[in-house]
């Protein structure tokens, strides 16, 4: 991409010409600040915060997300105090650079213990301004674009394993979803480049036997559509090339994967929607269990849609997503799509919905709360945030998003930690379970307490996975008194 301050005012103009002068300001700054500094491609070092900008632009983000963006290396790489960045721009703007630069200056991967105060402090301190991960992803997206000049062949294995445990996981639970995705992929390419190669070749060669089929599916759609007064834009998309790979690791042969090739449907409306489901089943008749419907149940981070996944020409799982122009916005934006639907209010609304609706925010509380140390709060972290998810149903069939591999037991404390100690016994689809039960998705969960029931005991520190659980199960069997040595029986 070929950066320049005239693409970013061009970006910015269209829909916020009111801060041009800001952004302005921020570039010639920065621009001075950095100015006999390169990059290891051998370019100004400015390109890289004017891509970042840029990218924050093309997210239409505010005005303040977008001068830190500009900024965001002037305090860790040149002679800029905060006071400064406050004196010529305002508080918020130096407290955003202040914030992307102390979690550049952290790892995840040193165990040290000032390293896991630090980043105790920074996880804590940016949970109260989204817009700072938004900024640091930026950067990162920038980063890993850039990721093949970098000399230090170490660097490059380190950066991209960070980028995939924490940065491609935590765009994705933003809803940034192609972010996450396009983070992932990269990462994987310097990680792994044979199996990226494979995979990539694996794909491609689907593609190719498939492309006359993608054709025949499309025309078939748009006129069963056009015959019941329907009206839809169609596109096509395959899995990302890291999911491909996750899919396969479960043993699966790549056309098994159900949601391998898939059609985006844009529909009018919700009521649409669901004409739409009824025609695609007519033609193409469904897999029952892959069927979803996010319109009824959206994702915690707002995603909706129908999915459904079909019987597809020549032996082809074909999935299908079918969702409106609104939902299809979140799709795309995310966390940040509220910067498109409210220009003057979008970054309090963004905030709030953070706090409010967000797995990330709550779980970052309740490590806080329930971490006895520093380097177990980066465990629990690591658990519950930064894992895998998959989607489950309590009993009232509300859909919640849990960590992969835990067992019920972890469910319960996730849920309730009252309820969890007081567990007298699970059903799962309607059938009782041990409470060493794995959670599957969409396994729908009923957790029976009673006051009279006995309790945690130490069995259920070997079954617990967590480190959530399994502290407050240390917890309550220190307050019984109970000795975590010697079994209750
Ligand atoms: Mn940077």
């Amino acid at each position: 991409m070929d950066v320049s301050i005239d693409l970013l005012l061009d970006i910015v103009s269209k829909y916020n010409i009111s801060v041009i002068p800001l952004i302005k300001k921020a570039y010639y700054f920065a621009l001075e600040k950095h100015k006999d500094q390169t990059r290891e491609s051998g370019e100004p070092y400015i390109n890289h915060p004017l891509a970042v900008a840029i990218i924050l632009a093309t997210l239409k983000a505010d005005v303040e997300t977008i001068c830190a963006g500009l900024l965001h290396d002037t305090l860790e790489d040149t002679n800029t105090s905060k006071e400064e960045l406050i004196r010529e721009f305002n508080i918020n703007i130096a407290n955003l650079v202040e914030g992307v630069t102390n979690i550049t200056n952290l790892s995840l991967f040193a165990k040290d213990i000032q390293n896991n105060a630090n980043l105790r402090k920074v996880l804590l301190s940016m949970s109260k301004d989204v817009r700072i991960i938004i900024i640091k992803l930026a950067d990162r997206i920038h980063n890993m674009r850039t990721l093949e000049y970098k000399k230090d062949l170490n660097k490059q294995q380190k950066k991209s394993r960070e980028t995939l445990k924490i940065y491609a996981p935590l765009a994705k639970q933003l809803g940034l979803y192609d972010i996450g995705v396009e983070l992932e992929d990269r990462s994987f390419f310097y990680l792994d480049s044979e199996e990226y190669n494979q995979i990539a070749a694996m794909q491609k060669e689907l593609l190719e036997r498939f492309e006359e089929y993608k054709n025949v599916i499309i025309e078939a759609l748009y006129n069963a559509f056009i015959n019941n007064r329907l009206f839809s834009s169609i596109s096509f998309k395959i899995l990302g090339l890291y999911e491909t790979y996750k899919e396969l690791m479960n043993n699966l042969d790549i056309k098994n994967i159900h949601d391998l090739l898939k059609f985006v449907l844009i529909m009018d409306d919700i009521d649409s929607c669901y004409l739409a489901l009824r025609y695609i089943h007519d033609l193409y008749k469904p897999y029952p269990s892959y069927f979803q419907d996010y319109i009824a149940q959206p994702k915690p981070n707002r995603y909706q849609s129908l999915h459904t996944t079909v019987f597809g020409p020549n032996e082809n799982m074909i999935q299908m997503q079918i969702r409106t122009p609104f939902m299809e916005k979140i799709t795309k934006y995310g966390i940040t799509a509220y910067w498109h639907e409210d220009l003057e209010n979008g970054s309090t609304l963004m905030q709030k919905a953070f706090d409010e609706q967000y797995p990330f925010y709550k779980s970052i509380l309740n490590a806080n709360k329930s971490a006895k140390n520093n380097s177990d709060f980066i465990q629990i972290l690591e658990d519950d945030v930064l894992s895998e998810k998959i989607p489950v149903y309590n009993d009232e069939g509300k859909m919640i998003e849990v960590s992969k591999n835990i067992t019920v037991i972890d469910y319960a404390y996730f849920v309730s930690p009252f309820f969890a100690n007081h567990m007298a016994g699970v059903i799962v689809n309607g059938s009782f379970v041990d409470f060493s039960y794995e959670v599957k998705p969409y396994d729908k969960i009923r957790i029976i307490s009673d006051v009279n029931s006995s309790g945690p005991n130490c069995e259920w520190l070997n079954i617990a996975r967590t480190t959530l659980a399994k502290n407050s199960i240390k917890e309550y069997l220190k307050r019984k008194g109970q000795s975590l040595t010697r079994s209750p029986w």
